[in-house]
């Protein structure tokens, strides 16, 4: 028995009428970095359809070490193989995408956060970094550390966004900007 049985069946009725997606890059020319939660699901919350734009989803949608890591390899990645295809001073744009009423704004607080380290053995620095209280201020926090990553071409962009739980709505709070990382 699997709880993914009923999951399996709408698979069954997705691939009936599949047609395959070349490897090419995303038609939105979009990185999406956003948070895990089942609410805020960018394939449904910006329509986005097979193809469209990668998507890096983590706790809280956090720009940590592990995220920096993927978008250098797939910034080498685009320049290496579509570099023909994608305009040249923009491989892609990350957008990334923090939300209101986010499950890792319990980690703000110092006592539930000593107890989630101690719970779970996940070091208190790590949870702390986490934390997305304030919407509004850990997406310009974690925009920031993209701008000045060492490890990020300015061939790419990066842009901020808030999505409210309770209207559905995305809203921009940082419009795209380049990299000033030290990689070409
Ligand atoms: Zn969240």
């Amino acid at each position: 028995m699997t709880r993914m049985t009923p999951l399996l069946e709408r698979n069954e009725q997705f691939a009936r009428g599949y047609v395959p997606v070349p490897l090419n890059p995303p038609a939105a020319q979009v990185v999406i970095v956003a948070c895990l939660d089942h609410r805020v699901d960018p394939a449904i919350i910006l329509g986005l359809r097979l193809g469209d734009a990668l998507v890096i989803r983590n706790a809280g949608g956090r720009v940590t070490g592990a995220v920096v890591n993927d978008l250098a390899y797939l910034a080498y990645l685009a320049g290496q193989f579509f570099s023909a295809q994608v305009e040249a001073d923009g491989l892609f744009e990350v957008a990334v995408v923090h939300h209101t009423q986010c499950g890792t704004g319990f980690l703000a607080d110092s006592s539930f956060r000593s107890q989630a380290a101690e719970a779970t053995g996940v070091p208190e620095a790590a949870l702390e970094a986490a934390a997305v209280a304030d919407p509004y201020a850990t997406v310009k926090t974690d925009v920031d550390r993209l701008l000045t990553s060492p490890s990020l071409t300015p061939k790419i962009s990066v842009s901020g966004h808030v999505y409210d739980i309770a209207t559905g709505r995305v809203t921009t709070t940082l419009d795209a900007q380049h990299p000033h990382g030290s990689r070409p």
